[in-house]
């Protein structure tokens, strides 16, 4: 195992994300190849990408001028399916950061069950500030070069940060413009072109699916608990709204400027609030606090300083913004106000060190993995219900979530068990998604 990762950091010296994701699956899976020396090599391939492509994206902004950005597209892992994975939009997109999400997105993809392949993309575009017609512009040219790369038996993206229903609408049309034809090539989509319901609420509920039955090991539930939220974007919000549902209080939201307390809680109507501003009326999570009375609201720290959010007490933590913004600093911090169980909405919010802070001390803790993994099942369902040119309802993809996530919990608890690590979900769900990619890649030959 020293050995794959040192040749990865010597491969790659300047991609610390990606090492970060890679050792962390490597740690756990030292009692598999024990159990399964066969799958040594599998290691060795694992780590390297299928595919590596990189473009440039040129656009024009309202002003007349050229702008170029990068874009990028990581095939990572097609052993059991094609390659799946969102697309990210962001000012802080390298490849390091990419490979470090399809990597992860390798393991997700196979713990949730479907047939579906690793992979990831993005460009270092910023859609804050942008108008509608730059931000079209920009799709435009994005696509005109990735088309050829993605397909709906191949690879096919989707959304994350930055990439919400606007963007997925502008790849889309330029997609079926460009290859002329009408397919699933990418989830996330609007109602009326083929997107699932359910979709964009999936990330959110089925962590919280997850947090639900990981809390019901200990025979707790969410029910009454307080929780603290990051994060006020797709993922944020609709782990917010079922929280709600079940009966829970959200305290806290955040953005990339700050976060708001609000102690006697972010309420449905409150956080119909949020919606508007954060999806219509793209605004500041600070216009929360001049809104609503009783909030306070914090400026973020330049990192790597605590903002503080995370001192605030609670029982549970779901961090839903974006990678290595709990630290170990902030996790005790956490465990000394108590907080049972920590659930990642984003990509590895927390860092090894914080990870380890919680398990050291008995705080349940779900990687993002396996927590939020509801959001790119439910793009497979949206994959089935395109295939099969058929809507489900809303109630029925729901169920269908809300087992998914079930299954991706009971799976991982179990296989920690199996090879002695009980509780341990990191070690669960590595163990679990690496068997199954391992299996079909021995399979195929190794190619
Ligand atoms: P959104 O763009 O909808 O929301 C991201 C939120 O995080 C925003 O509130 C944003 O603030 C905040 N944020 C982004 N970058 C930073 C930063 N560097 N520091 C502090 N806050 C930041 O993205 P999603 O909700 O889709 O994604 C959030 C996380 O969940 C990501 O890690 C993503 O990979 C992961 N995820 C998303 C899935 C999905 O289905 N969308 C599926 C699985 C995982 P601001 O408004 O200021 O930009």
């Amino acid at each position: 195992m020293k050995e794959v990762y040192d040749s990865v950091i010597a491969r790659d010296p300047n991609q610390p994300e990606f090492h970060q994701a890679v050792e962390e699956v490597l740690d756990s899976l030292g009692p598999v190849i024990q159990a399964h020396p066969e799958f040594l090599p599998v290691v060795r391939s694992i780590v390297e990408a299928e595919r590596i492509i990189q473009f440039r994206v040129p656009w024009w902004d309202d002003d007349g001028n050229l702008r170029v950005n990068r874009g990028f597209r990581i095939q990572m892992n097609s052993a059991i399916g094609p390659y799946k994975g969102g697309l990210r939009f962001h000012p802080s997109v390298n490849q390091s950061i990419l490979k470090f999400l399809a990597f992860e997105q390798v393991f997700k993809n196979s713990l949730t069950g479907l047939p579906m392949g690793g992979g990831k993309g993005g460009s270092d575009f910023d859609p804050k500030g942008k108008s509608d017609s730059e931000v079209m512009r920009f799709c435009q040219s994005f696509m005109m070069e990735l088309w050829r790369h993605i397909g709906a038996d191949l690879d096919v993206p989707a959304g994350d940060i930055g990439v919400g229903g606007r963007e997925i609408g502008y790849l889309f049309g330029m997609y079926k413009k460009l290859a002329n034809e009408f397919v699933g090539i990418l989830t996330g989509k609007g109602r009326s072109y083929g997107g699932s319901l359910i979709r964009p609420e999936a990330t959110g509920y089925g962590l919280v699916y997850f947090a639900r039955e990981m809390l019901a090991t200990t025979g707790k539930s969410i029910e009454g608990a307080v929780c603290s939220v990051s994060g006020s974007g797709n993922v944020a919000q609709f782990a917010s709204e079922k929280v709600l549902d079940l009966g829970g209080k959200v305290v806290t939201m955040s953005d990339s400027s700050g976060w708001i307390h609000d102690p006697a809680g972010i309420d449905r109507e409150k956080l119909d609030w949020i919606m508007d501003l954060k999806n219509n009326r793209r605004g500041r999570i600070s216009e929360y606090a001049d809104h609503f009375d009783g909030v306070t609201y914090t400026k973020s720290q330049p990192e790597p300083a605590s903002n503080g959010l995370w001192g605030v007490d609670v029982d549970v933590a779901l961090p839903c913004a974006t990678q290595n913004e709990i630290n170990e600093e902030e996790a005790k911090m956490l465990v000394a106000n108590t907080v049972i169980a920590v659930a990642e909405g984003a990509n590895m919010p927390c860092t090894p060190e914080a990870v380890e802070v919680f398990q050291s001390n008995g705080v349940l803790f779900a990687p993002g993995k396996a927590s939020n993994a509801g959001g790119v099942a439910t793009s497979g369902l949206e994959m089935s219900q395109n295939s099969l040119r058929m809507s489900w309802t809303r109630e029925e993809v729901d169920a269908h979530l809300d087992r998914i996530m079930i299954n991706i919990h009971k799976n991982a608890f179990d296989t920690a068990e199996k090879y002695g690590m009980p509780g341990n979900y990191v070690a669960g769900a590595n163990i679990a998604g690496f068997l199954k990619v391992a299996d079909a890649m021995s399979a195929q030959g190794l190619l």
